[in-house]
């Protein structure tokens, strides 16, 4: 029986008792506080017929919680260190299974299939912040069944996710979490509550999948070009970071300008000050008009 790892004293137990040695690489801040758990946990509202999945279970300490509330917790782990460990701090329940690869090689609509007939599932968990942007955008372009993505980010991550045009987080991630989810800032968690204490603030933001996308259009990967090609260069005008984004090759000024001037937008317009409907509209626009397509690349 392992104590509450929420208990710093429990944790310092657990990780003396394997001598783990924590590793910088894999982004490890454990947290050693029940009061943000609680907040985790009621922003990701975990019910008894859910499947959560958790992404870096370190040494259980959510994934405890999580399985006492969810039918079925999937933990996926990366490091060998913490599979033994976890073997021991999950002992008590029964419906925790942990995977242990890299959370990007895992076939999410498989996990979704296989342990939840392919329903809408949970995704919680206290992320490691080096790869926090390919993870969300991982869950999402996989079109797995999602319900919901309760994480802790870094802060300023946190607000980059949250932000509207023309404020000064707002980019390609604001647009991206826009396109699929709908943002709520649920708790700001200071350095204090981890360890190691990582050296910025952290917050727990939870991003409810939109059932149908807020925009629609023809060409979803252009949407995404568009996007991050205008904020690549986001001190130039929309038309002249287009132009010079390299899988935007066939992309003229002149068709930009085409596609403002339908818009009613000035030239000089600069993509901060789009909104999430406007780039949809230049993606039909481009793909109708000049039959413009996406090029691959990776946000
Ligand atoms: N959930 C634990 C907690 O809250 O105390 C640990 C959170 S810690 C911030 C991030 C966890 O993600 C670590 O356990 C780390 O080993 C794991 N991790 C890092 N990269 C990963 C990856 N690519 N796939 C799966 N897990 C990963």
């Amino acid at each position: 029986m392992t104590g509450d790892l929420g208990n710093p004293k429990n944790t310092i137990e657990i990780l003396q008792k394997y001598q783990f040695t924590f590793s910088k690489r894999f982004g490890q801040n454990f947290l050693i506080d029940n009061h943000v758990i609680g907040k985790i946990l009621a922003a990701a509202e975990v019910n008894d017929k859910d499947m959560v999945l958790e992404i870096g279970p370190g040494i259980g300490t959510l994934t405890q919680h999580l399985a006492s509330k969810a039918r079925m917790v999937v933990a996926v782990e990366i490091d060998d260190k913490l599979i033994p460990i976890l073997k021991d701090t999950l002992s008590d329940y029964d419906n925790v299974l942990v995977i242990h690869e890299d959370i990007l090689k895992v076939d999410l609509n498989e996990v979704a299939e296989k342990y939840n007939d392919g329903k809408p599932i949970r995704v919680v968990a206290n992320l490691p912040y080096y790869i926090t942007t390919p993870i969300i955008m991982a869950l999402f372009e996989s079109h797995m069944p999602l319900e919901s993505v309760t994480v802790m980010v870094q802060k300023e991550v946190a607000d980059r996710m949250s932000a509207g045009p023309g404020s000064k987080d707002y980019g390609a991630l604001s647009l991206a979490v826009a396109y699929y989810a709908e943002p709520y800032l649920a708790a700001n968690v200071p350095p204090n509550c981890f360890i190691p204490r990582p050296n910025v603030g952290s917050a727990v933001i939870r991003l409810t999948r939109h059932k149908n996308p807020p925009v629609m259009v023809k060409d979803e990967a252009l949407l995404f070009t568009l996007i991050r090609g205008a904020f690549n260069m986001r001190r130039k005008t929309l038309s002249n970071a287009l132009t010079h984004h390299e899988p935007l090759s066939g992309l003229t000024r002149e068709m930009v300008t085409e596609a403002l001037r339908d818009m009613e937008l000035s030239e000089q317009v600069r993509g901060e000050a789009m909104t999430l409907a406007q780039f949809a509209h230049l993606s039909d626009y481009l793909t109708d008009h000049f039959g413009i397509r996406a090029g691959e690349e990776k946000l």
